[in-house]
């Protein structure tokens, strides 16, 4: 058993092919981390979420990172860590086609988008505005078990 650094092709190949990975904010020193979905789009990881810590946190200090993985008891794991910057794509017009992209990007995953909208105790989501960002990519690298 072997782990080797993957390529930016492999990669990549593997955020698109992934659908499920971890965020990490961090503020005031403290770090953050949740399970989110997420769509790769070019230079940038796609995510859709409700107003929250993780959002209030990243509005703070752009800097993010996330770890996506493969794996099963079949193939061999990859493992891939992105980091880079929030930028969110507010509900105006200088930012609709993008949002429109991230939507589609996102919408090819079933029931991509619910994990996002459920919030303990807060039955009122449905009035609460979504968020789209995107984590435009800075660094990545990649490990795999051979
Ligand atoms: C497989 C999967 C996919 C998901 N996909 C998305 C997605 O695409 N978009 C999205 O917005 N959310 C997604 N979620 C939910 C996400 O992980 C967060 O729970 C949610 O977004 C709320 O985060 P928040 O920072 O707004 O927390 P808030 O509702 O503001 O709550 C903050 C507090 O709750 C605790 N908390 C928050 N989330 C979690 C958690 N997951 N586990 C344990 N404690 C928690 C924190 O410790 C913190 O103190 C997904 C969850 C799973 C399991």
């Amino acid at each position: 058993m072997a782990v080797r650094e993957m390529s930016d092709h492999e990669c990549i190949d593997c955020l698109k092919k992934s659908h499920v990975g971890h965020l990490a904010c961090a503020k005031d020193g403290f770090p953050y981390i949740v399970p989110i979905h997420f769509a790769f789009g070019f230079e940038k990881l796609y995510v859709f979420s409700l107003p929250g810590q993780k959002i209030d946190w990243l509005r703070a200090n752009p800097k993010a990172c996330i770890q996506v993985e493969e794996r099963s008891d079949h193939t061999p794991w990859r493992s891939v860590v992105v980091t880079g910057s929030y930028r969110e794509l507010p509900d105006t017009s200088e930012h609709h086609n993008e949002r429109v992209h991230a939507w589609d990007l996102l919408q090819e995953r079933q029931l991509w988008w619910e994990p996002g909208s459920y919030k303990p105790d807060k039955n009122s989501s449905a009035a609460l505005s979504p968020i789209f960002f995107g984590i435009v990519i800075d660094t990545m690298s990649g490990r795999r078990m051979l």
